[in-house]
């Protein structure tokens, strides 16, 4: 038998059958009716899933498009600006700034540390003249989840525009671009919107046109106002990834028919679980322990255990594909993602896999408890 596969990265995620089925149609041409239908229905559930009244730009790129896009729209050569980075895609969003002509300053904590509301107001107070605060919502590489809500706060209270790498977080847990004036948020297809890879998504609030009207530096194809000329009258400034966008479509219809509420618990819950299984087993969280860690669990790997050869374990004998370490933390953690078209049997599934693996390398584990914690702790509604 071909071995089956199970995909609990956080990125690319599984997609429903739903999807695959609408992409798997024939192509359409993308300034034909059929495509602009979907793309109408597609723009709009985007904003809903936003939390946003503003524009949402369609990008074909990976999430790091979507980001680059923010560089080169919202800042000018000579700007001066921070980034929040405590892990791999903060250290990203430094990369990027770098990459262009501007005044790049950090608030930089260890990999695994949740940044602080109160030490961005400082040092925003210490510089003087930040023009863009960078943040990431979710840091796929160590599973903390940021109060982007406190942090967003502070930097408009000091009139710099706020942008929010989300990528891994929209459509998983909260993120009320509105209501907490978030300027830019960036979301790919390929996370919890449940589609396979190809498009980024990018927010822009009023703020944020107006900077872009300032803004000197050069573009054409991340040249947010292009996109937004186009989308106005539903249509596209470029070919897009068509069968990309028609799942996309259809992966929000049933985000928002799960309602965005049901859809965020039901991520508290698969985390809860998550780490509850893991804890029984007598491992190490590195994530949090508290239910804002919704998106990815990050696990210390066992004394005497590398793991990298863990995960290859995990791939090559039962067909999981989870997440070593980045960075620093090689060798040291796997991530188990949940987000998506995740239930609490991808869950025990991923759970029982480790569980076996670790015993064969001969690791102390405790056998026979993880998935049963697990299934206690996802019925469990408040935390336990
Ligand atoms: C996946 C991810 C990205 C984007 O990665 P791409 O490979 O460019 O799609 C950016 N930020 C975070 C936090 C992510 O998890």
């Amino acid at each position: 038998m071909t071995e089956k596969r199970y995909l609990m990265t956080p990125g690319p995620t599984p997609v429903p059958p739903a999807v695959l089925d609408a992409m798997g149609q024939p192509i359409v041409h993308h300034r034909g009716p059929d495509f602009v239908a979907v793309l109408e229905r597609c723009l709009r559930r985007v904003k809903e899933v936003f939390r946003t009244e503003s524009e949402v730009l369609l990008f074909t790129a990976s999430g790091t498009g979507g980001m680059e896009s923010v560089l080169s729209n919202l800042c000018s050569p000579g700007d001066r600006v921070l980034v929040v980075s405590a892990g791999y895609f903060g250290e990203r969003w430094a990369k990027l700034a770098s990459a262009y002509d501007l005044e790049v300053d950090e608030v930089r904590y260890e990999w695994g540390a949740t940044p602080s509301a109160d030490d961005l107001a400082a040092r925003l107070d210490e510089l003087g003249g930040v023009s863009a605060v960078f943040l990431t919502q979710s840091e796929t590489s160590t599973g903390v989840v940021a109060d982007i809500q406190a942090l967003a706060a502070v930097a408009k209270e000091r009139s710099a525009l706020v942008a929010v790498d989300a990528v891994s977080s929209l459509g998983a847990i909260p993120c009320e671009t509105d209501s907490w004036e978030l300027d830019v948020v960036v979301a790919g297809s390929q996370k919890a919107l449940m589609t396979p890879p190809g498009l980024a998504l990018v927010s822009v609030s009023d703020a944020a046109w107006a900077a872009q009207k300032r803004s000197t530096f050069p573009r054409f194809y991340f040249d947010w106002e292009r996109s937004r000329a186009a989308q106005e009258k539903l249509d596209v400034a470029f070919t897009p990834a068509v069968p990309v966008v028609i799942g996309l479509d259809v992966a929000l219809g049933l985000l928002l028919d799960e309602g965005l509420e049901t859809v965020f618990e039901r991520h508290r819950r698969l985390g809860r679980a998550c780490r509850e299984g893991v804890k029984a087993m007598g491992l190490e969280l590195f994530s949090p322990d508290e239910d804002r860690s919704a998106v990815v669990t990050a696990i210390r790997a066992p004394e005497g255990i590398d793991s990298g050869e863990l995960v290859l374990t995990l791939r090559d004998r039962f067909g999981i594909t989870l997440a070593g370490g980045q960075g620093p933390l090689k060798g040291k953690i796997f991530r188990i993602g949940h987000i998506g078209y995740y239930d609490i049997f991808d869950i025990t599934t991923a759970l029982a896999g480790v569980e076996l693996a670790l015993t064969e390398a001969g690791a102390d584990i405790e056998r026979g408890a993880a998935v049963s914690r697990a299934l206690d702790a996802y019925e469990a509604r408040a935390p336990v």
